[in-house]
This record gives structure tokens, C-alpha cells and sequence, in this order.
């Protein structure tokens, strides 16, 4: 019975351990006070939780601002620089890199363009083993390197980190994961959590733990770009589906007259608010031209590119009608060039989105993401920690030596 009693203690004190930081992590500094009113455990074994954070260094005590009584209290927060993680955007024509500290901090951002042709799967491997190997020469001298997350325009077998495909990379069936993690496995000699995800679903889970939908627990991320992603938080959790495939809204069918997609069906929603279609609409092409330019030209008085964004706004809102009384969202967040065009077609949109039923469309609000333009960088650093956040001083005494190789 003693052995038994010992685990189970210890497994509870490295669960609680690991609530403590996530708290943390994901909602900043807090005082000790803070802590046991959030855990409820009791003071005393919060303090000794926390100075076991502090004694790895994941996190300071600092003097906190004085309250109506008494001394300042201390606030424990998140130590930036105690460990860091990767976070890549892979786009179609563009690649965001991100060097992100413990509490969210992005420490080095850039951002890297490319041609879509020629960003094969070995042209993007050497992409982030290169720009790996830059962004950890900037990292502090003491933080440990505990992950990268990677968010790619495709969906994703989660078991296996396998994308299965990528209709606007031309990538089918592609074991990332794995050729990152033997690449970096080859280059460190040592391999950090690796973890690769949709692009929206990582958008979704950046706007719900710091963004937009932060108080909510029903969120529904719609990404804009080259093609249109979703990501699905359902009662606080990402919605998968069987195979981790699910949210797919990009193609819903909703003009079974309209053109083909490149997934080989016909009218999907892309075909008609992703990129390329807004771009053809207003008579728009070449390799540099982004909605935003669409937009400038509206603006600016040319019909046809109003026109283009015009139709585009009442397709949004047709989705997004269906979406609401499918899923019963609190909050939809638009990304990429929805966010763009959406202060411009907002009012088409909730004329359409009117037509939803009643009980699902007024609990609905639609906004632009709280983290603009880098919802899927933040989110796939907040996968990139999981490993951390789920068992903080195992996955860091395994990892303390990544940063200084
Ligand atoms: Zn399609």
C-alpha cells in the first residue's frame, strides 16, 4: 500500500504542479492569493509548489503593487526566458517564424516570403531546419528550447504528425513530423516536442486561450487565405472529429453551380471567399497581389474589384449562416483577408447571417481576432508547450541543454 500511496501523491502534485503553470502561462502573473483561489489547494502547498516552479527557474516572485492593506504581495509569474518554443506559420507564399517565451511572449518574430510552386516538402523542411537554427541563436542564454509548433494550410493526421493534404501546396500525404524531427534529431541531438496542426485550428486555439474568446467555450476560427480554413472549439475543447480531420469549412458546398476546387468538388466555399476567387473576380492575378489590394482598389473607385468584394461579403455571410445554426457558436473569429474585408461587408454579412434560426443567431457575435495577423504563429506555440505545461520540471530537466548546442 505505501508505494501505491507515494505514486499516487506524487502524480498528484505533478498534476497540480502543471495547473499552476498553465494558469500562469496562459493568464499572466498572479499573487499567491491569486493561485489557491484558483486551484483551491491550500496556501501552504501552493508555496511549496511554487518554489518548486521558481527552483527550475519557470517562474520569478516579484513585488506586486500594494493593496488597500497591509504590504505589496508577491505575484509569481511566468519566467520568459526560462524556456522557448518555435512556432512556424507555413502559408502557401509565405513562411512566419516566431521564437516565443514561457507566458506567450514572442521574443523574435520574421517572416519570409516564397514562390507556392516551389515549396515542395523538402524546400519547407530546409526552411525550418534554417531558420530553426537563426531564431536559437537569439534565444536567451539560459532558456531551454522545449518545442516547435508548425501550422500548415492542410489537414493533419494528428496520430503520426502526417499531412494529408494540402490542396494549395500540392503536398499529399507528407510525414512532416517525422522529417522534422530526424532533421532536428540530426543537426542537435536532441528532439524537442514536434507537434504540426491546421492552420485554423491553431488560429482557433490561440483566439480562445488569449484572444477574442478568451471568456468563451464555443469558437469558430474561419482562416482567409490562398483557400479558407476552420477551426472548431466546441465546449472549451477542439472539435476533431474521428481522425482529427474535422472543421473542414472551406469546403462545405454552398454554390453547387459555382467552379471546381482543387479537393476535385464543386461550388466549396473556398471557391468563392478564398483568395484566388476574389482575386479573379475583381481581374486581379500575379504572384504579389493580395486582397488587400482588392480592397485598396475599391476603395479607390474601381467597380470590378468592388464588385468582387461585394460577392465575396455575401458568401461569407451564406457560410457563416450555416455555420451558426450547425455549431451554436458564441463567437466567430475571421482571419487572414476575411479580417480585411469584413469592416467593409460586415453589413451583408449580418443580413445574411439573419437568416439563421433566431435562438442560434442571437447568441452569436462576429469579430476580427483579438491577435491580428498572427493567431496561427501564437497558436502553434501554445501546442509547441503542451509538453511542458502537461509535466513542467520532467520536460525541462530532459531538454535544459538544447539552447547552448
Ligand atoms: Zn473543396
Amino acid at each position: 500500500m505505501v508505494p501505491r500511496t507515494a505514486a499516487t501523491q506524487d502524480d498528484l502534485r505533478r498534476h497540480n504542479r502543471a495547473r499552476l503553470l498553465r494558469r500562469l502561462h496562459e493568464g499572466g502573473a498572479a499573487s499567491r492569493s491569486d493561485l489557491v483561489a484558483f486551484s483551491g489547494l491550500n496556501r501552504s502547498t501552493v508555496g511549496v509548489l511554487v518554489s518548486e516552479l521558481a527552483e527550475v527557474g519557470l517562474v520569478t516572485e516579484v513585488a506586486g503593487s500594494a493593496g488597500q492593506v497591509g504590504r505589496p504581495s508577491l505575484m509569481v509569474q511566468p519566467a520568459a526566458d526560462s524556456a522557448v518554443v518555435l512556432a512556424f506559420d507555413l502559408r502557401v507564399e509565405r513562411t512566419v517564424v516566431a521564437l516565443v517565451g514561457l507566458g506567450g511572449n514572442v521574443l523574435v518574430r520574421k517572416e519570409q516570403r516564397h514562390k507556392r510552386t516551389s515549396y515542395t516538402p523538402h524546400a519547407a523542411l530546409r526552411n525550418v531546419v534554417t531558420l530553426t537554427e537563426q531564431m536559437l541563436r537569439q534565444a536567451p542564454a539560459q532558456a531551454s528550447w522545449v518545442g516547435i509548433g508548425i501550422g500548415v494550410p492542410g489537414i493533419v493526421d494528428h496520430a503520426d504528425s502526417r499531412v494529408r493534404l494540402a490542396p494549395n501546396l500540392g503536398w499529399a500525404d507528407v510525414p512532416f513530423g517525422d522529417m522534422v524531427r530526424e532533421s532536428l534529431g540530426a543537426q542537435y541531438g536532441f528532439i524537442p516536442t514536434v507537434a504540426i496542426s491546421n492552420d485554423a485550428d491553431l488560429g482557433a486555439v490561440a483566439e480562445h486561450v488569449r484572444g477574442v474568446g478568451a471568456r468563451n467555450r464555443n469558437l469558430i476560427y474561419v482562416s482567409g487565405e490562398v483557400g479558407i480554413g476552420g477551426g472548431i472549439i466546441i465546449d472549451g475543447r477542439p472539435m476533431a472529429g474521428a481522425g482529427g480531420y474535422g472543421g473542414e469549412v472551406g469546403h462545405m458546398v454552398v454554390n453547387p453551380e459555382g467552379v471546381t476546387c482543387r479537393c476535385g468538388a464543386q461550388g466549396c466555399w473556398e471557391t468563392e471567399i478564398g483568395r484566388d476567387a476574389i482575386l479573379a473576380a475583381a481581374g486581379l492575378g500575379g504572384d504579389q497581389v493580395e486582397v488587400a489590394d482588392v480592397i485598396a482598389a475599391a476603395s479607390s473607385g474601381n467597380r470590378k474589384a468592388q464588385a468582387a468584394i461585394d460577392a465575396a461579403g455575401e458568401w461569407l455571410g451564406i457560410g457563416l449562416a450555416n455555420l451558426v445554426n450547425l455549431f451554436n457558436p458564441e463567437v466567430i473569429v475571421l482571419g487572414g483577408h476575411l479580417r480585411l474585408m469584413f469592416p467593409l461587408v460586415s453589413g451583408t454579412v449580418f443580413r445574411r447571417i439573419h437568416y439563421a434560426l433566431p435562438a442560434t443567431r442571437e447568441q452569436v457575435r462576429v469579430e476580427v481576432p483579438a491577435l491580428m495577423g498572427d493567431s496561427t504563429l501564437l497558436g502553434a506555440a501554445e501546442t509547441a508547450f503542451e509538453d511542458l505545461l502537461s509535466d513542467p520540471i520532467d520536460v525541462l530537466s530532459r531538454s535544459h541543454h538544447a539552447v547552448a548546442s
